[in-house]
């Protein structure tokens, strides 16, 4: 490790934040020697959580995560001290909040008549079962860019297992048939429990307080420096061997030009492409705008530097079809517990022990997650905040006739109520702020190996990408721990640092044998 070297961070994400703190953790790397640029106004780039009771909370996403994998998320934020409780770390606390707050949902799904639905089985017929075998089974190679509708038939599209594993990880029919059976593997200990989610863990607040936070000032407490409102939109290269190196980055910062020269030894990391780019929040009164890539450029440096370049990937693979890319979710402010009230008594489960409620046979495929309260930092006593999404925000509503795509947050909270047959009254107060989010599941989309570059592409000097969109042996998209993991793999390749990367835990051994034994008994 050269701890002269200086290194530049595209994207602030926490691909970006990881990177950063493996640099000084792992390599020695002096945190004043690492800039970190970021287009938007603050970091974290996805795990966004913001606002306040008058203006509302609103954060895109909230998070489900798991102890049994996500080992580099863990490695690192084992090292990263709380911001509540000295001395501890914040897998420290994460821990005794799950220990205290144990998930166990008791109205997972819910039908059109308001019944929660008994789901002690999956409701596979021996057909589907023996189809799901043959998916786990095939090699990536054999899947190709497939869909997983072209391994299972539409009967396995009707199963609550079905509902279940696509409400909780957000797949699609028409998604990568290749991402749905690493997931199958990956999540193979959630098969067991998916009906009450009761391996899911959460954190003591959302993802950008209780992760982004403590993560970012330990970085500045390192003297990492942060360059925000930053948007790079191209770097000058040359070819040295054969390898592509990097020599300068161009930028704009408040709407002023700047490059930045890359010298001899110094790196760049770039996160190449954002789930939640070109995302736009509406009001009580507005649908969110329907933006696309062209609105937020977000794509672009990814595209120039793919261009003829098939080391670099294929962005059109992931970023050509928003239809089959995008959905909405909504953050709910509310100042009165009626609401809260009427779903405890409604679920029997407390705020932050019931995880998702999925309203399975509505027509945007709604589902809510009511989190343990206070779920902000600067979340005032009386104040409720949650957060739920739609799978299907192009169809007709059911007490709403209009695509969740063009509702207000008003239209969103009486399309709810009517799923749960609440009195209005319950959300008379609420603000509901929804958010469209057009590249949300752009890394499920069906693609081949060659469409994601490596963390450090094999031409590559001085130049690595950590993002969802890199190619990692047998990991799975839409994680936290997949950006952690493709930060640890490029710094430690880039560094040489002589320690291993976290490496996968393989939980699908036992399970496996079971299920092949019930499977093979019946076809
Ligand atoms: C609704 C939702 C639900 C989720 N649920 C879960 C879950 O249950 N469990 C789980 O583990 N994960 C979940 N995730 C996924 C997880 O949050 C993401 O995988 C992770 O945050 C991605 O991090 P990243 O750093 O790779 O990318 P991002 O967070 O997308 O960050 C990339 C950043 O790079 C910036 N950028 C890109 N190009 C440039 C440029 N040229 N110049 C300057 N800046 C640039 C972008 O502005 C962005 O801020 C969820 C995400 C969402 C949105």
């Amino acid at each position: 490790m050269n701890t002269k070297s200086k290194v530049y961070l595209i994207g602030g994400g926490i691909g970006s934040l990881s990177a950063a703190a493996f640099l000084i953790r792992d390599g020695g790397l002096p945190g004043g020697n690492i800039t970190i640029l970021e287009a938007l106004s603050v970091a974290g780039g996805s795990m966004d959580a913001g606002g306040d009771p008058a203006r509302g909370y609103s954060m895109r996403g909230g998070r489900m995560l798991t102890i049994d994998n996500y080992e580099c998320t863990w490695d690192l934020f084992k090292s990263i001290p709380s911001l509540d409780h000295p001395g501890k770390s914040v897998f420290d606390e994460t821990i005794e909040y799950n220990e205290k707050h144990k998930s166990h949902a008791m109205a997972r799904l819910v039908d059109s008549r308001r019944a929660k639905v008994p789901v002690s089985s999956m409701g596979f017929s021996m057909h589907n079962r023996a189809e799901l075998l043959k998916l786990t089974e095939a090699s990536e190679e054999k899947l190709g860019a497939s869909c997983i509708t072209d391994w299972l038939s539409p009967s396995f599209f009707e199963t609550d297992f079905w509902y279940m594993w696509q409400t909780t990880f957000a797949f699609q029919p028409w998604h990568s048939a290749v991402e749905f059976k690493r997931y199958l593997h990956r999540f193979m200990l959630e098969f067991s429990r998916i009906e009450t989610l009761a391996g899911v863990k959460r954190t003591a607040f959302n993802q950008y307080d209780a992760m982004i936070l403590p993560l970012q000032t330990w970085l500045k407490a390192q003297g990492v420096n942060f360059a925000l409102e930053c948007l790079v939109n191209d770097l000058d290269h040359t070819i040295e061997d054969g390898k592509f190196v990097v020599t300068a980055l161009h930028c704009v910062t408040h709407g002023e030009s700047e490059t930045i020269a890359v010298r001899e030894g110094d790196f760049v990391f770039f996160q190449n492409g954002s789930m939640t780019d070109a995302s736009s929040i509406g009001s009580m009164t507005e649908a969110p705008a329907h933006l696309t890539k062209a609105d937020s450029g977000g794509w672009a440096l990814w595209e120039k530097l793919a261009k003829g370049r098939a080391d670099f990937g294929n962005p059109a693979a992931f970023n050509s079809c928003i239809a089959q890319s995008y959905w909405h979710s909504f953050t709910v402010t509310l100042t009165d517990p009626a609401f809260f009230d009427a779903m405890t008594e409604f679920t029997g489960n407390q705020p932050g022990t019931g995880g998702l409620v999925t309203f399975k046979d509505s027509n945007w495929l709604t589902s809510i997650v009511l989190a343990y309260q206070p779920h902000y930092r600067n979340q005032p006593k009386g104040v409720q905040v949650f957060w739920g999404y739609a799978l299907s925000p192009d169809r007709i509503g059911d007490f709403v006739a209009k695509p969740m795509a063009d509702c207000t947050g008003a239209e969103i909270l009486r399309e709810l109520c009517g799923h749960l047959r609440f009195d209005p009254e319950t959300v008379a107060h609420a603000n509901c702020l929804p958010c469209r989010m057009p590249y949300i599941t752009s890394m499920f989309m069906p693609r081949l190996r060659t469409d994601r570059p490596l963390p450090v592409p094999r031409n590559s000097k001085n130049l690595a990408f950590v993002s969802q969109f890199v190619e990692i042996a047998d990991d799975v998209v839409f994680t936290v721990e997949y950006s952690v993991r493709a930060a640890q793999m490029a710094v430690y390749e880039l560094f040489k640092i002589d320690r291993k990367v976290t490496p996968i835990k393989a939980h699908d051994k036992e399970w496996k044998t079971q299920f092949d034994a019930v499977v093979k008994a019946f076809v």
